[in-house]
């Protein structure tokens, strides 16, 4: 196609004349001025465009009736599936049906008008785009063709993708921009003006455009970035803020990067701005929400650690008065006024380990419980705990058992108070929320060298999958219909959720409803951290709970 392009149209026609000369008697070839026949042959096969031949056939008033080919080159065998030999000297109809009737008009226009033309034509059966030029000379014409599918395919695609790119741009108001680092010119899209607050009229399109309006402690900052980002090729990522013509100042999230285009060889910085103003100002309301949240919350905890305080000491009046009377005048007092007397110090307690509860969760909440570490066995624990609630248990007439401890069971180093304060509330618990008679068992043990378990398992009620991630909420308390309603306001798995915190461990429940549950307290350790081995009667370093931050 250049080939032809470099030949001024007279020479082309007297090729071609040759040609036809050729076709028909080829030692009465004309020897062209510039380009021998053989070269000119040599251009013909191998043009990557087919092209074709055609003598006009007109009838004897001279219209033109069809045409014939002359001669076909090698792309064009290729793209109509012909060899040569089998179709010189056919008419166009004979060759590919109806293509008289649909290409008369252009043969027509080209012979009427004496010029080229170049058209498009669809070939649907084979879904082929042909870019077509037909050329007039004397009674023929030749007819360059090129396949422009994958072109028009390709251009398709483009629109396609450039359309979607436009309506997520619009959709969620991303302002994109382009600098060309050739000219220097700044172009943006018109969510770009959006965002700058600008008439796309006014822009000088420069990088002044951007720079001038961001806020002036950022400017130095931003242009210094932008700059390396040309300079080193590196993508910029960043936020600053701008100040729009009405004097607002909006926080801009923005990212750019080089693009080298292959065709064009310029390379363009291409970038994004989104406005992220009412996300920034939604952070910084939650922030200042979540400040005033934990200074009520240390307030809360505050008062109740104070009136908790404050009702403990006429309540242990309360209490130890009426201790003092049951003892002084046992003589004088009639079955009715000890069974009185046994309700009030029953309910003093009651309301006193209730105040008590409260006290331990406000005054943990506020970050005032002191931890007091020591090296403790697990086994005296477990005793201790046991003397503390047997009598409970007793009364319900549950046994507790103990499982046999792992054979060497470290020492453990944590608060002995705290730790027995975590046991005491989840065997209180399986008491609580067992029927009658039945066993509770209480168990440690070693589940990896980075742990170890203590667990109190009981055969109660249980506990639904959805009730047990809110159990250890503060004041929850669960209806279950299998049970008699069990003393309590909800807070004891929340205390010990909180105390287990302090001391570095977790938590956790497993159960299934009518089969009972576990719940278990795991503490980390150190892996090959032991201690005076329990069971194997040896002593070493002290196993440490993970620092309770
Ligand atoms: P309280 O026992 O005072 O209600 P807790 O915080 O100790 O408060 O327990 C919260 C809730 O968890 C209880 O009200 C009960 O519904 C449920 N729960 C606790 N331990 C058990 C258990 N061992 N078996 C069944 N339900 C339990």
């Amino acid at each position: 196609m250049v080939e032809y392009d470099r030949l001024s149209r007279e020479e082309l026609v007297e090729r071609l004349k040759a040609l036809e000369n050729g076709v028909s008697d080829r030692t009465q070839l004309p020897n062209p001025r510039s380009v021998s026949e053989e070269q000119y042959r040599t251009l013909f096969d191998n043009m990557v465009e087919e092209v074709h031949f055609w003598k006009l056939v007109r009838d004897d008033a001279g219209h033109i009736q069809t045409w014939r080919l002359v001669d076909l080159n090698p792309a064009g065998e290729r793209s109509w599936g012909m060899a040569r030999a089998s179709v010189v000297g056919k008419t166009a109809d004979e060759i590919f049906t109806t293509a008289t009737e649909h290409f008369m008009p252009i043969v027509t226009r080209i012979f009427e008008t004496g010029q080229p033309y170049s058209w498009e034509t669809y070939f649907q059966d084979i879904d082929q785009h042909m870019r077509m030029t037909s050329v007039p000379f004397g009674e023929y014409f030749f007819t360059t063709g090129f396949d422009v599918t994958e072109l028009k395919k390709n251009s398709a695609r483009q629109e396609k993708l450039s359309l979607m790119a436009r309506m997520a741009t619009e959709a969620s108001e991303i302002g994109v921009w382009e600098l060309d680092l050739d000219t220097g010119r700044l172009t943006w899209n018109p969510q770009m003006s959006q965002i700058f607050g600008t008439e796309p009229k006014s822009l000088s399109h420069t990088a002044s455009d951007w720079s001038d309006r961001l806020h002036p402690d950022d400017r130095d900052e931003m242009v210094a970035k932008l700059q390396t980002c040309i300079e080193t090729g590196e993508k910029f990522v960043g936020n600053f803020r701008i100040v729009t013509p009405s004097g607002e100042t909006r926080v801009i999230k923005a990212r750019s990067e080089i693009l080298k285009s292959e065709s064009s060889g310029t390379p363009v910085l291409i970038g994004t701005n989104i406005d992220i103003t009412a996300q920034e100002d939604l952070i910084n309301e939650l922030q200042v929400s979540k400040e005033l949240a934990n200074a009520s919350n240390a307030a809360k905890s505050e008062f109740l650690a104070s009136m908790s305080h404050e009702l403990r000491t006429p309540l242990n009046a309360v209490i130890g008065y009426s201790e003092l009377l049951k003892l002084m005048a046992a003589d004088r007092l009639t079955e009715k006024d000890r069974e009185y007397l046994d309700d009030i110090l029953e309910s003093g307690q009651h309301l006193l380990s209730l105040i008590n509860d409260v006290l331990d969760l406000s005054q943990i909440e506020a970050g005032s419980v002191e931890i007091d570490e020591e090296e403790i066995s697990i086994a005296d624990i477990f005793d201790h705990v046991e003397t503390f609630i047997l009598p409970l248990a007793s009364r319900k007439g549950l046994s507790i058992e103990r499982q046999p401890m792992p054979p060497c069971l470290p020492r453990v180093c944590s608060d002995r108070m705290r730790l027995s304060q975590i046991l005491i509330n989840l065997l209180s618990n399986a008491i609580k929320y067992s029927p009658d008679g039945g066993r509770i068992t209480l168990a440690a043990e070693i589940p990896s060298r980075h742990r170890i378990r203590l667990s109190v398992t009981d055969a109660g009620c249980g506990i639904a999958p959805d009730d047990q991630s809110v159990i250890f909420d503060p004041f929850t308390r669960l209806h279950n219909d299998s049970m008699t309603p069990a003393e309590g306001v909800g807070i004891g798995l929340a205390v010990s959720k909180k105390l287990a915190d302090r001391l570095g461990g977790v938590i956790g429940v497993d159960s299934d409803v009518g089969s009972g549950s576990t719940f278990w307290l795991d503490f980390p350790c150190e892996p090959g951290g032991t201690t005076r081995d329990e069971s194997c009667g040896k002593t070493s370093r002290p196993l440490m709970p993970a620092d309770p931050a």
